[in-house]
């Protein structure tokens, strides 16, 4: 689809386009005017060829008219409808398959990554780095349970996986065609794309911006989705929740052989000691307890497992315009 380039004004017609946006869309209707009324004079400011590709991720409202109301007057648009909503994580991915952009940013619709930040991300880019991360450096838009997860998460995460995920940033940033093409040759479908991201490698640089507050609508991330798409996150770049058990268990058979063999002498020197309930129900109750979250967590991976081995694709496109 060919792009459009505005130098000091002028219209040219372009194959070749040096920036793709890459928006997700998810019930967002009371957002897209606000966001391309936005987006579009920081691209213009650009003097660059762009596209803006738009993911309708299932919306249920009238996210996918209002696109289509915009792209009537701006054809630069490219809005990618998927069949039901697959989470923002497919939507992402089916952004990036559908950009053909030499560089491609993603970014929310709701304005909480503000359009004004773009050119800095370009002009950092423009140094020589493959990936600019946009950092948050204040959460004040988040609530404090979300800044108090978020920080946990990122933590643990980076203490068990060899993937260290940059604090405060999300899936807003710039990364070039050579990022973006590696990231498509991942073959696995369930993506956790701040882990992905970050595994692909390349120069990394960041810049800092301040993360507004949803110009409207609801977020679509509660504590539920936030929690499991943290399990997604650790599952996905790390196996230490798997090994760590071999551990608990030479620790448990290590302090069951001492106390073992005290109550081995104390019994010989001393005779039958009868009770001993308390400590019998409790040590049975414990380690019923250690054994069922490690069956759980093994739990975790084997669902993990089964979804790729059915390689179902990672969305389905049910219109393009
Ligand atoms: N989104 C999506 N599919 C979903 C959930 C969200 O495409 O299932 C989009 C949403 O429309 C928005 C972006 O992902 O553009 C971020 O969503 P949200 O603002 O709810 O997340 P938060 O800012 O709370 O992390
Ligand atoms: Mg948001």
């Amino acid at each position: 689809m060919p792009g459009r380039t505005r130098v000091c004004g002028v219209n040219k017609v372009n194959n070749d386009i040096e920036l793709s946006i890459v928006c997700p869309f998810y019930n967002e209707q009371d957002n897209v005017a606000e966001f391309f009324k936005r987006l579009f004079p920081v691209l213009e400011s650009l003097s660059c060829t762009y596209e803006i590709v738009c993911i309708d991720d299932g919306s249920t409202d009238e996210t996918l008219k209002s696109l289509l109301e915009v792209k009537q007057t701006e054809p630069v648009l490219k809005i990618i409808s998927l069949s039901r909503n697959f989470g923002k994580e497919s939507a992402l991915s089916a952004g990036l398959d559908f950009s053909v952009g030499n560089r491609i940013i993603p970014i929310d619709a709701d304005l909480q990554d503000p359009p004004e930040v773009i050119p800095e991300l370009v002009e950092e880019a423009n140094k020589g780095f493959d990936v600019v991360l946009a950092k948050r450096i204040d959460r004040d838009s988040d609530t404090v349970s979300k800044r108090f997860s978020a920080g946990l998460f990122y933590k643990f995460h980076n203490m068990i996986s060899r993937t260290k995920l940059p604090e405060n940033c999300g899936d807003f940033r710039l990364i070039n065609r050579s990022v973006a093409n590696a990231i498509a040759s991942l073959p696995e479908n369930q993506r956790f794309m701040k882990g992905v991201f970050t595994w692909v490698g390349f120069k990394v640089s960041s810049i800092d911006y301040t993360r507004e507050k949803r110009s409207g609508g609801v977020g679509k991330f509660g504590a539920w989705k936030l929690w499991n798409l943290a399990l997604d996150g650790i599952t996905s770049f790390s196996t230490a929740p798997l090994r760590v058990w071999s551990y608990i268990g030479l620790l448990i058979a290590g302090l069951t052989f001492t106390y073992g063999s005290i109550i081995l002498i104390k019994t010989l020197i001393y005779g039958v000691d009868v009770p001993g309930y308390a400590s019998l129900l409790l040590s049975i109750l414990f380690l019923g307890g250690i054994q069922l979250i490690s069956i759980g967590i093994l739990g975790e991976y084997i669902g993990r497992v089964y979804l790729e081995v059915k390689s179902r694709p990672k969305y389905i496109v049910a219109s393009e315009n």
